[in-house]
């Protein structure tokens, strides 16, 4: 079978290119933008040289060492398309002018190193599935890591997490989170009657996110990820407005409608300035007991709209009787274990989030410690 040329490899002979005049590589002095790989098809956007002349020399060497990986890799490249960005992109909103009152997330989640939005164009996707599993899959990686559930419509942290019976206490006024699993959690579930129909409009959404986000008492986080509700609402306003967002992910099932709904999504994180980290396909097959596979959505077609949308692929996620089942009883941390059907496609897509988010980072400038100058 011929080797795919992954984003690992690209990164690696990436880390091989200087651009002229620059005395580290590309990938260390944040150039690299964006990477994306599918089924032979990559897109490199990198930053303008500061001399825009030398951009073709740029181009050249990049088109080089990445053929030479290809080869050295034994994988394929049908077409390659450097990009060059002249602005870094800001896809954080604005800090706000000093004095302004409003704030951002350093000054509200200090704590909190980077945060990513997972949002779908619609219901029953699996967004929430996909949050949780992501959220468990980095802290088995050693990072600390928090959920907040602020799908305000339905929220279903309380079963995927099995939070019944738990109750939320308040310490000097903050929100405690459920320690579960190994990660942090919040929802606005535990802080509405379950059996209450959420008619939430707008301003309340916009209420109901900004107390969440304000009064939890994360502590210290490597990533907080937040399950938006599904569709283009109000709450990714209010959040792109409160928070410094690290990124969003977009989950899409493989079939034509969803796909429309996604692109939707898309589009929403672009005009919010949120960077969009890439698209996972979640549902991409079907997975008997037997271990067979069945195509049922026709698997491939949220990773082809990534690609035509020049956006990372993040990983296939098939669907299996035991991601729903240890979904149903809270039970998340079964996901992972040793002979579990879905295990290496959650743990490979927690990976590739995770190297997108470290280019976001470079994209944004870190997002630590930040050096302010009166
Ligand atoms: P959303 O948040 O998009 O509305 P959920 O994450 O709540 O969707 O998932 C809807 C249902 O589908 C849940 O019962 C969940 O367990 C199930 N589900 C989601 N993804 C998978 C999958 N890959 N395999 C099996 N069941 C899944």
């Amino acid at each position: 079978m011929e080797e795919q040329f992954s984003k690992e490899i690209i990164m690696d002979a990436l880390a091989g290119v200087m651009a002229p005049g620059a005395t580290i590589d590309l990938v260390s002095d944040g150039s690299i933008r964006k990477v994306a790989t599918c089924d032979g098809y990559v897109t490199v956007d990198v930053a303008m040289p500061k001399d825009a002349a030398q951009r073709d020399a740029l181009e050249r060497a990049i088109t080089q060492k990445l053929h030479e990986a290809a080869k050295t890799s034994g994988a394929a490249i049908k077409q390659l398309k450097v990009m060059f960005v002249t602005e870094p992109e800001n896809p954080s909103p604005q800090p706000p002018p000093r004095g302004s009152g409003s704030e951002d997330t350093s000054a509200m989640l200090p704590g909190v190193k980077r945060i990513i939005a997972v949002g779908a164009g619609k219901g029953g996707v699996g967004k929430s599935t996909i949050s949780v599993n992501l959220a468990v899959a980095l802290a088995r990686q050693g990072h600390s890591v928090g959920i907040l559930d602020a799908d305000i419509y339905g929220p279903s942290l309380p079963t995927l997490l099995g939070l019944d019976g738990l109750e939320p206490t308040m310490h000097d006024n903050r929100l405690q989170v459920f320690y579960v699993h190994g990660v942090k959690a919040m929802t606005i579930g535990k802080l509405v009657d379950p059996e209450k129909p959420l008619i939430w409009r707008g301003p309340m959404a916009h209420g109901a996110f900004k107390q969440l986000a304000e009064q939890t008492d994360w502590g210290e986080l490597d990533y907080l990820i937040i399950d938006l509700p599904p569709g283009t609402g109000d709450v990714p306003l209010t959040m792109a407005q409160m928070l410094k967002m690290t990124g969003a992910v977009v989950v899409c099932t493989p079939q034509k409608v969803a796909r429309d709904d996604a692109i939707r999504a898309v589009r929403m994180f672009q005009q919010l300035k949120i960077d969009v980290l890439g698209i996972v396909e979640n549902m991409s097959v079907f997975v008997g007991d037997d271990g067979k596979e069945y195509d049922i959505f026709g698997r491939g077609g949220a990773e082809l709209m990534a690609q035509r949308l020049g956006l990372p692929f993040l990983g296939a996620v098939p669907l299996t009787m035991s991601l729903r089942q240890h979904s149903d009883a809270g039970t998340p941390l079964k996901n992972f274990a040793k002979s579990d059907a879905t295990k290496p496609a959650l743990e490979n897509m927690a990976k590739q989030i995770e190297m997108q988010a470290d280019l976001a980072q470079g994209r944004v400038g870190a997002q630590g410690p930040k050096l302010v100058v009166n």
